[in-house]
């Protein structure tokens, strides 16, 4: 599938839903994707891309960045506190704020530099063990405590149970966004983009299906 097909059913979506096709932003996630593929989809002129593993934005992003302007890169896997600073340095977004430890270092590296990237609070919705995010009845003191330590929330993030109907995650989701007043809802990947928009995903994270199949690491 092709980046312009992939715009083309988010804007599809968005109609169905009665919604603004500019009011759902495209993360084209690229993580493990080999360098050509991204050059390409850079050479549509896509500008927003997602990556799991700071490690791996801090080795290609720098030389996409200095090649095509106006580039947005956006971190959406687990932090560990020792990649924090480097994730904030390389990104304008962060998905993955998962527990009240690494907002706290993210805010003693904000009061430090001056500078923050978004950030999406992660939510685990299924109550994974081996899931990354606060439990949904934890989230609202953890919105509270991030926006105690003046932090940049803009949103929710969740990554469903594979198992499971996303429908009801991304319901969750907008719910628990709402009463706490957050507009941003980062759901939805290559099998459920469409599906999320209709919840109000105001940020789509899509990888396998602009790219191609992942090459597993
Ligand atoms: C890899 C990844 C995606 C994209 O997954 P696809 O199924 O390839 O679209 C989205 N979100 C996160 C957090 C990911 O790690």
């Amino acid at each position: 599938m092709s980046l312009s097909e992939i715009t083309a059913r988010i804007a599809k979506a968005c109609d169905a839903a009665g919604r603004d096709a500019a009011s759902v932003r495209l993360i084209a996630v690229s993580k493990v994707q080999p360098p050509e593929r991204v050059r390409a989809v850079l050479d549509e002129g896509h500008r927003i891309f997602g990556e799991n593993r700071v490690q791996e934005a801090a080795s290609k992003w720098p030389g996409f960045r200095e090649a095509y302007e106006g580039v947005e890169l956006h971190i959406i896997g687990p932090l560990q506190s020792n990649k924090v600073r480097q994730a904030m340095e390389l990104s304008q977004a962060i998905h993955s704020v998962d527990r009240p430890k690494i907002a706290e270092t993210i805010a003693r590296i904000a009061d430090e530099t001056g500078a923050c990237p978004q950030l999406f609070l992660q939510v685990n919705t299924g109550e994974e063990p081996q899931k990354a995010g606060v439990l949904p009845a934890e989230a609202d003191a953890f919105v509270a405590r991030c926006r105690a330590l003046s932090l940049p929330v803009a949103g929710l993030m969740c990554i469903p149970p594979v198992e499971e109907e996303a429908s009801l995650h991304f319901a969750l989701l907008a719910k628990i966004a709402a009463r706490n007043g957050l507009e941003g809802l980062s759901m939805g990947m290559s099998g459920d983009f469409e599906k999320a928009i209709s919840f109000g995903a105001t940020h789509v994270r899509v990888g396998s299906a602009i790219f191609g199949q992942r090459e597993t690491i």
